[in-house]
């Protein structure tokens, strides 16, 4: 069995075949999928796929891009969402300077005040971090989350050892089968597989050989072989461990 961790199925992509999506991956030894939210919106779409499919899960999140736009009254009805049953964590949320699509100075405290949210409700963070793992690290630092998750792992080596001694989980995504990754591979082989979670960023990130094409939940099992490849262990170790850690990260029953 394997678990998609983190991806968007309620994003437009999906318009279209969203109820046969999820049904190939149910097919095909996806025995759960963690369906992100990334706005208020998503996140309220997101719980409506959890309660429509007994095997999907929902986080409740605001994305770093959303920061300027992001209000109080919103904040306030993202708290009510969080209290639902079937919210597994509070993401994805983060800093993003890579792209940014928001201010930082508005990126920051929207993080540091959903890190809150997420102690005070007991739950786990997903955490989106781009070219800004310097104050990343400092805001969960001071305010250390219960646990915590990097989506997407794209940092050096410093950074995986940083999360790694902070109890961090590491997430990969499908680009670690891109031809040009050789770092990201290399954070692969540095990152113990009891702290490796599997996921998809659906409907980005679609593995090499089909690149171009929107990805899907059941492409998982993609990653999780090229994860077996670099550490040179089985595919039936690495879907065992990483659907336990994410069995134990996010609590799925
Ligand atoms: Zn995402």
């Amino acid at each position: 069995m394997f678990v998609d961790t983190h991806c968007h199925l309620d994003f437009p992509q999906f318009d279209l075949n969203r109820e046969e999506v999820i049904k190939r991956a149910k097919e095909n030894d996806i025995g759960y999928i963690v369906n992100v939210g990334s706005s208020l919106k998503s996140s309220i779409a997101s719980l409506e796929l959890a309660k429509k499919f007994d095997f999907v899960y929902a986080t409740v999140g605001i994305h770093p891009h959303e920061a300027d736009r992001f209000t109080q009254k919103e904040e306030i009805a993202l708290s009510d969402l969080a209290k639902n049953d079937t919210v597994v964590a509070v993401g994805e949320i983060g800093l993003d300077y890579f792209k940014n699509f928001s201010k930082t100075e508005n990126q920051r405290p929207l993080f540091s005040s959903l890190i809150k949210l997420a102690k005070d409700l007991g739950l786990p963070l997903v955490i989106h971090t781009r070219d800004a793992e310097i104050d990343t690290l400092k805001i969960l630092k001071e305010q250390m989350p219960l646990s915590a998750v990097v989506h997407c792992f794209s940092g050096g080596e410093e950074f995986l050892r940083e999360c790694l001694d902070l109890g961090f989980f590491i997430s990969f995504t499908c680009n670690i089968t891109y031809k040009k990754a050789e770092n990201l591979r290399n954070m692969v082989r540095l990152a113990p597989i009891e702290r490796i979670l599997l996921e998809t960023d659906a409907p980005y990130l679609s593995p090499e050989g089909l690149r171009g094409k929107t990805n899907e939940p059941l492409n998982v099992k993609i990653l999780a072989e090229e994860i077996a490849r670099i550490k040179q262990t089985s595919l039936m170790e690495v879907a065992s461990m990483t659907t336990e850690n994410a069995k134990k990260f996010f609590n799925l029953k």
